[in-house]
């Protein structure tokens, strides 16, 4: 959710290296790592990966101040993602897709199944498969295990440089600084010569995506358009290209295979979902100078270029909205209420021109009516649960919620979100509670713990609270023991 974790987002990308590497190492050492034993086996075990993956995920989530931290956005992405792994043979493997603000066009896969996209890349993209194709490229260097494989290639390494390894091939994904890698006391040399995916696994990703691409009902013409532009535009020297083909390297093969295998495929239009135009809508609304994004979407709108009226209606809306231009807000919404379009983009972007006009009961009836048709899509529960909140209505609040406890367990917002209405409400034990599965999920283990020992000391719980408690603190405190210990 924007707003609850922004004090976490103040470091740029070269202090989150620096995070990455001298922080995350020991931590992913003392978490794991030296359990692998002979390392030089190589086993890179699926664990290890995902704990890596983990860890880093939860660095750029929470330390890195360009994570889109956007429900909607971020219910696109997974939606897309989550259809794509659907026809994978992975199917039940967890998969996290995330988006970075960033204007390169670039995407890459860690360990673990985590999936990021840059917004350019969102944005650069000339219909959904395009987008579909370079995430089923990455989903699928994730199935391959290419990054195990990539680190398993180095026999004598110690845990330390694969570890090193690994957040370089991250750091990689923006053309990452080398010279941090010095810090790590890796061998930089061998770690360089890893930092790209090699040519064969870039073929067998393209070639396993190409088939998760078209299982999961995607234009398979797109990967070859797509790539197809990123190397034209890599050759005239366009700066924002480059980025993706430096991660995933492409060669004259690489390029006829992709081409080869769409070309037997019918040609068949696969339309593109509301959607797609709409989150692209609201990532070029929050960009640039308000008053010039004004002026782009009155204009895209007047020569009438644009791929859906409803997208660039919703663009112009967001635009007034974002310039505090409410009446010029309010009068393009009813053009775009006129195409009697239901999608819960729409009526969530209604629920904020409404806030911002102070009609609280007026967004409450909207959002309360589009869960009603979309009960699955989970941002217009965060807005529920936010307008509530900002209404002082904590109780209700916290009721609320209680289905996105369910729903997204893993988000730690939404424990963030029930600490701040049960505080509201005096629930102090609770309120500790929740703050130490928010910490828990930050991957902050003391500060879980420093929480769940002030709930303890609260008072005021009953004894099938505390129990619950103290089952809890010593779960997490397990997980804090060194390693070697059974867990
Ligand atoms: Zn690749």
């Amino acid at each position: 959710m924007s707003g609850t974790c922004s004090y976490h987002k103040r470091m740029n990308r070269k202090s989150w290296l620096a995070f990455l590497l001298v922080a995350l190492i020991p931590r992913a050492l003392s978490q794991g790592l030296p359990e692998l034993g002979d390392v030089s086996s190589a086993d890179f075990s699926p664990q290890m990966e995902k704990r890596i993956g983990e860890e880093a995920y939860r660095s750029i989530r929470f330390q890195e101040g360009s994570f889109v931290d956007d429900p909607e956005v971020s219910a696109y992405i997974n939606g897309l993602g989550r259809r794509l792994v659907a026809s994978s043979t992975d199917r039940n493997k967890d998969f996290e897709f995330f988006s970075i603000q960033d204007s390169t066009i670039n995407a890459f896969a860690m360990p673990g199944g985590y999936v990021g996209m840059h917004t350019g890349l969102l944005l650069a993209a000339q219909s959904e498969s395009e987008i579909a194709s370079v995430l089923a490229h990455e989903i699928s260097h994730v199935t391959q295990k290419h990054i195990a494989r990539s680190v398993g290639k180095q026999s004598d390494l110690t845990t330390i440089s694969i570890a090193a390894m690994v957040l370089a091939l991250l750091a990689s994904r923006s053309g990452g600084d080398l010279s941090m890698l010095a810090l790590a006391g890796a061998n930089a040399g061998a770690i360089q010569a890893q930092l790209n995916y090699s040519r064969d696994f870039e073929r067998e990703a393209d070639r396993v995506g190409f088939q998760l691409l078209t299982d999961a009902g995607f234009d398979g013409h797109a990967m070859a358009s797509f790539f197809g532009r990123l190397q034209s535009s890599g050759r005239l020297g366009d700066n924002n290209a480059p980025a993706y083909l430096r991660t995933h390297p492409m060669s004259g093969e690489r390029m006829s295979d992709i081409q080869n295998r769409a070309q037997f495929l019918p040609y068949k239009q696969i339309p593109d979902s509301l959607d797609f135009h709409l989150v692209r809508a609201k990532l070029r609304a929050a960009i640039g100078d308000p008053r010039e994004t004004v002026l782009a979407a009155t204009e895209q709108l007047r020569q009438k270029r644009y791929a859906s009226e409803a997208a660039a209606r919703y663009f112009l809306t967001a635009a007034f909205l974002r310039n505090r231009d409410l009446a010029g807000a309010d009068r393009e919404m009813a053009n775009l209420r006129s195409l009697k379009l239901a999608n819960p983009m729409i009526d969530l972007l209604e629920a904020r021109l409404q806030i911002a006009q102070k009609r609280i009961a007026i967004a409450q009836t909207i959002i309360r009516d589009s869960l009603s048709r979309t009960p699955s899509y989970l941002p217009l529960r965060y807005a529920l649960v936010q307008l509530l909140q900002d209404a002082g209505q904590h109780v209700l609040a916290l009721r609320e919620s209680e289905d996105l406890v369910k729903l997204a367990g893993k988000d730690a917002d939404v424990y963030a979100m029930r600490a701040r209405s049960f505080a509201a409400t005096g629930q102090q034990v609770r309120m500790h509670q929740a703050l130490a599965e928010q910490y828990y999920l930050m991957g902050a283990l003391p500060g879980a713990v420093e929480q769940l020992q002030m709930a303890q000391k609260a008072g005021g719980a009953d004894f099938f609270q505390s129990s619950v408690i103290d089952a809890r603190l010593r779960e997490i405190q397990k997980e804090q023991a060194p390693p070697g210990k059974p867990r």
